[in-house]
């Protein structure tokens, strides 16, 4: 077992997970695990690294798979014995010129985005050491504001809910959408939105969990970043979307902050603080 940090990246083959990996090989005091679900993928980004002159370590993480997980958290407690950072980053989006149907689309999102991240969570955090930190890349569609009906904004923000309870109330929208009333029950309409608002949501309320640790759990949007999920589109470089989300791994922090890509510390219920939406001023 080594006595440095160990830190991981979900998602890392490409994209904002690819950058966060290589910003933490410049800068993280420990090993940095790149992992990814499909294996030559993830060996070929490490190999792009290494050339770089960085020195990553793979490991494949598939966290829709409860086995790959729990072979990746024994092979992390028997190598390592601990794990320091854990940055969630892996995710999906339909655009909305999706074929697929809502259904498909609002359990697969949900499915990879939320439930996944919280069960990947769930398996490691024994092996997170006191003080550690989790960082789970969210998005400015993560906001409570985002989500229409007050009273599911009440329901998120209960700070007495469980885990089984917040994914009781995903998986409630879920069911709305197979009877098409995720609208009228006032979930909106965007599958994306939800599960970034329950990643939010498990955030804060993981955080108190763990303040006990002295584990930071904190959300971050990283801004609206060229990658394959955008299909190019978006108006940053995946590494300038890396920026605040290591400086929350590289730096001191309190948890429970939701951090926008310029730094800012923004309210998860107050004012939606987008400025434009699709291009037109709010
Ligand atoms: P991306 O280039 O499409 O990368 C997504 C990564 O997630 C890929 O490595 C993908 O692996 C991985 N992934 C998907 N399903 C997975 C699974 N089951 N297990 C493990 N990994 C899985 O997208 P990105 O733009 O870098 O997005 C990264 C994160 O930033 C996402 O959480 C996204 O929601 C968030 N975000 C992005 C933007 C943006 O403008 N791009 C804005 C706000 C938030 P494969 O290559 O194998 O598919």
């Amino acid at each position: 077992m080594s006595g440095s940090k160990v830190a991981i990246v979900t998602g890392a083959n490409k994209g904002l997970g690819f950058a966060l990996v290589k910003g933490l090989c410049e800068k993280f005091e420990g090993t940095v695990y790149l992992t990814s679900r499909d294996e030559k993928r993830g060996n070929d980004a490490c190999k792009e690294l290494i050339e770089m002159g960085f020195k990553p370590r793979f490991h494949q993480l598939d966290v829709t798979d409860p086995d790959s997980i729990a072979r990746f958290c024994v092979y992390m407690k028997n190598k390592h014995g601990f794990v320091d950072l854990i940055i969630n980053n892996a995710g999906i989006l339909f655009l909305k010129d999706a074929q697929e149907p809502k259904l498909y689309q609002a359990e697969q999102t949900l499915f990879v985005n939320f439930f996944a991240l919280v069960n990947f969570c769930e398996a490691i955090i024994p092996t997170v050491r006191d003080g550690g930190k989790i960082i789970n890349i969210s998005s400015s569609s993560g906001h409570l504001s985002r989500i229409p009906s007050e009273e599911l904004r009440k329901k998120l923000q209960n700070t007495e809910m469980t885990v089984e309870g917040l994914k009781s109330l995903m998986n409630s929208y879920v069911n709305a959408v197979k009877v098409n009333k995720e609208i009228e029950i006032g979930w909106g309409d965007s599958p994306y939105v939800v599960s970034k608002v329950g990643v939010n949501a498990y955030t804060f309320m993981l955080n108190r969990r763990l303040v006990n640790r002295g584990i930071t759990v904190n959300c971050v949007h990283p801004g609206y970043v060229k990658s394959d999920m955008t299909r190019g589109g978006g108006d940053r470089s995946a590494s300038q979307g890396a920026v605040e989300p290591l400086k929350l791994a590289l730096e001191d922090h309190p948890g429970g902050l939701y951090v926008w890509q310029d730094g800012q510390v923004v309210p998860w219920d107050g004012p939606d603080p987008r400025g434009y939406i699709d291009g037109k001023k709010l």
